[in-house]
């Protein structure tokens, strides 16, 4: 049995930057997650020689702590500035978002930041919680038997799989199963040879596409690759169709927008179902907390529902547990 004064179930955002918080304030921390490496949503997947960012596509920096954030890590390398050509498909909504004054990409991955912060902390991959009980310390059981002690808990995975952990009979789980998440279907595909003129990326308001994006035009990537996001409502209805059958509508509805692509053959095809993709009605507290269980939840959908939210909401909560 491991005994340790925190555990956090996650290494994505939220989970990583609490565990840099308590390690910089000399506490100990132990990063458990189901995933074979750091990323969660803002994964990088390598594939038939590709590199694709299938979940978050970029970011944007808003608060002070973030931008400062931002900055050392532009200091270091791990993230650079995407300027792309981006075409808008179809009338653009009337909640459509500011153009932000700067898309920031991880740098040669959108994990890249992540894989740094799993560096320095002590993390523990393929590791998946399959339950937990508070009887004056956390006990946690992994789907293999493992089991690990903890006084402090801080659990980050998205709002469904937090509730099924807590049980719906917690204090906590109405609020988090009051938060809804949209899937998103996203198809990646890799091209041997480059295309000629298309654009670096597209916001798309018609048909089952909602963004597409050349994913080699962002700093530190040269390959012809792309990445095809499917809307939140096609992603719905689509929700159990099998991936070769998403792969192959989504290539159509792609071909429609980039007929440059039409007479190619991609030598990479690929579709990969995000379940719980983004909150449609994240919370506004930036983390959840428990005080009598030491148990946080914490994650993007409490503090908005983008990558800057699951920063944030992280440091909250361990902020909270110090
Ligand atoms: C398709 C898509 C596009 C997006 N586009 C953007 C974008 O352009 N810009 C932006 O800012 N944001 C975007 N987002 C949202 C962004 O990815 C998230 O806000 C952010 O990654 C969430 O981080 P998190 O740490 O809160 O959660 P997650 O990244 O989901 O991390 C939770 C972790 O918990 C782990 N986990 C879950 N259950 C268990 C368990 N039982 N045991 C162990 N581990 C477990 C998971 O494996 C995961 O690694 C997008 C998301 C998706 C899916």
């Amino acid at each position: 049995m491991t005994r340790i004064d925190c555990a956090i179930i996650g290494a994505g955002w939220a989970g990583l930057s609490a565990a840099a918080l308590l390690k910089a304030c000399g506490r100990e921390a132990l990063v458990l997650d189901k995933a074979r490496g750091p990323g969660g949503r803002s994964s990088t997947r390598r594939q038939g020689g590709f590199t694709l960012d299938h979940g978050a596509q970029y970011f944007t920096a808003r608060s002070e702590a973030f931008i400062q954030q931002v900055q050392a890590w532009r200091d270091l390398g791990l993230i650079q500035a995407w300027d792309p050509a981006i075409d808008v498909v179809g009338a653009r909504p009337d909640n459509a978002g500011q153009t932000p004054a700067e898309r920031l990409v991880g740098v040669p991955g959108m994990n890249a930041v992540l894989s740094y912060l799993a560096k320095n902390q002590r993390c523990q991959f393929g590791w998946r919680l399959e339950s937990m009980q508070f009887d004056g310390h956390w006990q946690l059981v992994s789907s293999e038997g493992e089991r690990i002690q903890a006084r402090h808990l801080l659990l980050t995975a998205p709002p469904p799989q937090a509730l099924a952990l807590l049980r719906a009979d917690h204090p906590l789980a109405e609020q988090v199963a009051g938060v809804r998440m949209a899937p998103c279907w996203t198809l990646m595909l890799g091209f041997d040879r480059k295309l000629d003129q298309v654009p670096d990326a597209a916001f798309v308001n018609q048909g089952p596409i909602s963004w597409l994006a050349r994913n080699g035009t962002k700093p530190g990537r040269n390959e012809e690759s792309w990445v095809v996001q499917a809307s939140g409502a096609w992603s719905r209805e689509h929700l159990e169709d099998s991936a070769d059958a998403v792969t192959e509508n989504l290539l159509t509805a792609f071909h429609a927008l980039v007929p440059a692509a039409k007479d190619r053959r991609p030598s990479l095809k690929s579709a990969h179902r995000w379940r719980y993709a983004q909150a449609e009605n994240p919370l506004d507290c930036q983390f959840l907390g428990h005080p009598e269980q030491n148990l946080a939840v914490a994650g993007d959908w409490c503090a908005g529902n983008r990558i800057e939210g699951a920063w944030t909401s992280g440091r909250a909560a361990a902020t909270w547990f110090l």
